[in-house]
């Protein structure tokens, strides 16, 4: 008896004007072998995880074959790749259709490493099976933190080898959005697009991700002023878990408020500012204190590409795209501050609250503390046996939050359980991944990986098998470096 896969496909984005795609079929490969299925998900979208193990279904993850009711294209957009802008487009992905989940929902099934397309620029439009595991791991651990991200839902081997500095096994990711939708789609329907094409883009992101705008008397600054509330609200749950995405191209930044594209992204271990793991990222251009300043820089590049929507009269239209994007940095600042009070446990808002928050972040990087232990030893009330924890300056600071949190009617323990909630014990720490990483690709053993996503799923359960996940990598590791495109 063969079962039913449940694909309930549809396919809304080949209604877009011709030049947002490119209908292409997908470049078969040799030997796809299944290494990851992500169950969870697949049932969310009202998939059978059986059937999804079955010859069938690895066809469709593999790019042999389109699933029923899908059809495969490759998306048009533009981007701005550390401030110069560029044509860009799907070069190594495919979109084989938008599942309709169980609830109703939309989500874009896609597949990464599937070969070249009209808009490869170099390139041979494949993945390496160790990025596709680790972008697996990473968005799985966004996903345990309650982050807003892309999903995988599976990982295939090609049984073909692609070349980089060496030759590295293979791998197509089958990615799940809410959307694909990018500032850069929107650069690219201004920039080689008519208004009205535009207008269809901006129509067709309404519908799917903001349906509440639509009868604004200006909805599309209605629509924009909302992507600047997700982006604020996402880079600040970014700021707060201590994720560095690495590179917040507007390629790379979603119109549906999810975080998108890892690559060079990675978490931060010592709290510093300045910290950059991305070996292309010279300049520190995307270092973790500078994404919340990057994300409006992108959004302003978002509202230029809608100015002609905004109003007739183009002078007005950029005072309104002003007004509007005048509002990110606050909000931006009141996410942070609002989560901030939640990791050290206030409920309530002081006026001083910011002195106390920015000056533990002070002490932090003065003692070059780690960022997610120090919230998860005052968590535990646990003293932690480094520079920071001695410090005569910190036992003040100490003090000075204990004065405050007794202060609040709440009782101790809750406050120590809102800490909890909100408090990662496990991250991604990144020798923890490539450990991973290297008995997956070099020795065939996913067990390590296993291991890891079921810590990560869970991340604040401070549960004693949990232990190991938080200690730090060995000194030696201190300038650990990503990279992307791989
Ligand atoms: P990213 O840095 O991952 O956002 O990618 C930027 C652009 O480069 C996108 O248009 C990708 O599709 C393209 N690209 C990345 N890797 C490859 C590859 N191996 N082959 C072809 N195109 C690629
Ligand atoms: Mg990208
Ligand atoms: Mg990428």
């Amino acid at each position: 008896m063969t079962k039913e896969t449940g694909w309930n496909l549809e396919n809304s984005y080949a209604s877009l004007p011709d030049k947002f795609y490119s209908t292409i079929n997908p470049n078969p490969v040799e030997g796809p072998k299944l290494v990851q299925l992500n169950e969870s998900l697949a049932k969310s979208l009202g998939l059978n995880v059986e059937a999804l193990k079955d010859e069938e279904a690895l066809q469709v993850f593999a790019g042999n074959k389109v699933p029923e009711g899908g059809s495969s294209l490759a998306q048009a957009y533009a981007g701005h790749q550390f401030g110069n802008f560029t044509m860009l487009g799907d070069g190594r992905a495919l979109m084989v259709g938008e599942q309709i989940t169980p609830n109703g929902e939309r989500f874009d099934i896609q597949l990464k490493g599937s070969g070249r397309t009209p808009y490869s620029r170099g390139g041979d439009g494949r993945a390496a099976l160790g990025p596709m595991l680790r972008e697996y791991i990473i968005s799985e651990a966004m996903h345990g933190l309650g982050i807003p991200t892309t999903r995988s839902l599976a990982v295939v081997t090609t049984g073909e080898p692609v070349i980089r500095e060496m030759n590295l096994p293979g791998a197509i990711m089958t990615r799940v959005a809410s959307s694909h939708l990018r500032v850069g789609t929107f650069e690219f329907a201004r920039q080689w697009g008519s208004v009205d094409e535009l207008q269809a883009l901006a129509d067709y992101a309404i519908e799917r991700h903001y349906p509440e705008v639509k009868d604004d008397e200006n909805k599309y600054l209605s629509f924009y002023k909302e992507v600047i509330k997700r982006q604020a609200s996402l880079i600040a749950k970014w700021q707060l878990a201590g994720f560095i995405h690495g590179v917040m191209n507007t390629d790379n930044m979603t119109i549906s408020g999810e975080t998108i594209d890892y690559g060079p992204c990675a978490f931060m271990d010592t709290y510093d500012p300045a910290t950059v793991f991305s070996s292309i990222d010279v300049q520190g251009r995307y270092a973790y204190g500078n994404q919340p300043s990057i994300g409006g820089w992108n959004l302003a590049r978002f509202a230029e590409t809608l100015l002609p929507l905004f109003h007739d009269d183009q002078e007005k239209a950029v005072e309104l795209a002003q007004e509007a994007i005048s509002e990110y940095g606050e909000r931006f600042n009141s996410h942070w501050l609002v989560g901030m009070r939640i990791k050290l446990g206030l409920f309530h808002e002081e006026k001083e609250d910011e002195a106390i928050i920015k000056e533990l972040l002070h002490l932090m990087k003065e003692h070059s503390a780690d960022y997610t232990n120090t919230f998860r030893a005052l968590t535990l009330d646990k003293k932690e046996d480094n520079k920071l924890f001695r410090s005569p300056e910190f036992a003040e600071w100490h003090a000075k939050w204990e004065e405050r949190r007794s202060r609040q009617t709440e009782s101790k323990e809750s406050s120590n359980e809102f800490m909890r909630n909100s408090n990662p014990a496990v991250i991604p720490r990144n020798h923890r991944v490539e450990e991973a990483l290297e008995a997956a690709v070099q020795n065939g053993d996913f067990s390590v990986m296993e291991k890891l996503l079921d810590a990560l799923s869970n991340p604040h359960a401070y549960s004693p098998e949990q232990e190991e996940y938080c200690k730090l990598p060995p000194e030696s590791e201190g300038s650990y470096k990503t990279y992307c495109g791989t």
